[in-house]
């Protein structure tokens, strides 16, 4: 049986970033086996994140935007976002040029296999792939399909369908992308649309929600459709591409050491953020820690602090607001922008703030609702 220092399950985002990571640490030389069962050569999706400065992937970046527009309740336009940009990154830029950097080591394969089984034994992770038994000292796995239905936690999904569409005249403006834009019906739920530009014919318009029940298909389009003819002045437009996603949106506890030699990593490991869905940088971060810590300790567990707990708390809070329509979420999000300065927000959201930071952004949100959902949230705590 062929024996691995690393395998990694999984050649998605995060399988990719950690071999990235692997390649740039003291630990480059060990034999890594990456398994998927997709060759990753179409763009499967996009990801979009804010960040401040560079990054590792500055010089595949599709799009990188200084400043984005909101659309809310009563705060409209332009979003000063200081010394944060917004990012976009192309699934099929990422994974070629990964794939690309990773062919430069001879330690490393990637092989397009299912993998049918993950098991720890004394010795080390245990794989079968495509029928082959295989070992390795450890086994990262991004392929475990995570159960998120706790009834005494929150389980809500961010799912979304989007075009790239490309109209015949100008329409819009490249430096100006929507993030959210709230002039959707909101139906009881939250709701709203993105607008990437590509350039003056060409964007992506993404409708998206934050609730626990999937629309159709037709539902989707019609709600794209609407937007479209109703805010932008898009005239005769064709599509080009399509995504759609689910992404968590929950509290459930994940379990991202389940055993001795398997470390569950990206949206399998728990590193999406439950309040928002956004796993890009989440990943990166955690998975740069985890090869700092693997490289100095030998063993991959990321070095994880008690007091850090307190934003699973906020993400917790916002959840039981959305959850339970305490407040309507098109208004929630708007006071969030509108009484903190946006870079604020995303300092909190990237869980980079001060306890103080932190205290004036909650503070800044409607008092009774967050209250509610405060002591809400903590009577689950208890029952669960
Ligand atoms: C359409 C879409 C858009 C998104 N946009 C954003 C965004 O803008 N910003 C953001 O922060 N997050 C976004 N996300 C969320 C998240 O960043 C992505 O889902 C991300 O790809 C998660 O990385 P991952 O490695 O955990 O999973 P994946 O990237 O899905 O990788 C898992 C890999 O495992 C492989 N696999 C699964 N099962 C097996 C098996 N049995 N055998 C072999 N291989 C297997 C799959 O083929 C896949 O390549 C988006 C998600 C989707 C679906």
């Amino acid at each position: 049986m062929k024996k691995y220092d690393y395998i990694i399950a999984g050649g998605g985002m995060a399988g990719l970033s950690l071999a990235y990571y692997l390649t740039q640490s003291p630990l480059r030389d060990r034999s890594i086996l990456i398994l998927d069962r997709e060759q990753k050569n179409r763009n499967d999706r996009t990801w979009c994140f804010w960040e401040r400065g560079e990054g590792p992937y500055e010089s595949i970046l599709y799009r990188v935007w200084d400043r984005v527009e909101f659309h809310g309740t009563t705060l409209r336009g332009l979003l000063n976002m200081g010394n944060y940009r917004y990012k976009m990154l192309r699934g099929i830029d990422f994974y070629a040029f990964v794939q690309r950097h990773l062919a430069q080591f001879p330690n490393i394969e990637i092989r397009q296999a299912t993998v049918n089984r993950i098991k720890d034994t004394p010795q080390g992770g245990f794989v079968i792939a495509d029928d082959e038994a295989l070992m390795a000292d450890y086994v990262f796995d991004s392929t475990f399909a995570l159960t998120l239905d706790k009834p005494e936690r929150h389980n809500l999904l961010q799912h979304f369908k989007g075009w790239v569409i490309k109209t015949e005249k100008p329409c819009f403006d490249v430096t100006r992308p929507r993030m959210m834009d709230f002039r959707v019906a909101q139906h009881g739920d939250c709701r709203f649309v993105y607008v990437l530009p590509f350039d003056a014919h060409t964007a992506m318009v993404e409708f998206t929600l934050f609730n626990d029940k999937l629309l159709t298909d037709a539902e989707y389009e019609a709600d794209l459709r609407a937007y479209i003819a109703q805010h932008l002045d898009a005239g005769v437009y064709t599509i080009s591409e399509t995504e759609k996603g689910v992404i968590p949106m929950s509290d459930v506890p994940t379990q991202e050491n389940p055993s001795e030699h398997i470390i569950r990593i990206g949206t399998s490991g728990g590193f999406t953020k439950p309040s928002t869905g956004y796993t890009f940088q989440r990943t990166q971060r955690y998975l740069r820690d985890l090869v700092q810590n693997l490289a100095q300790t030998g063993k991959p567990h990321r070095p994880k602090s008690f007091f850090r707990g307190r934003f699973l708390l906020y993400d917790s809070i916002m959840l039981n607001v959305l959850e339970n329509h305490r407040y309507p979420a098109d208004d929630m999000f708007t006071k969030l922008y509108e009484r903190s300065a946006p870079a604020q927000v995303f300092k909190f959201l990237d869980e980079d703030t001060t306890f103080f930071e932190e205290f004036r952004v909650m503070n800044s949100m409607p008092k009774w609702p967050f209250t509610v959902a405060l002591f809400d949230v903590l009577r689950r705590k208890v029952i669960g």
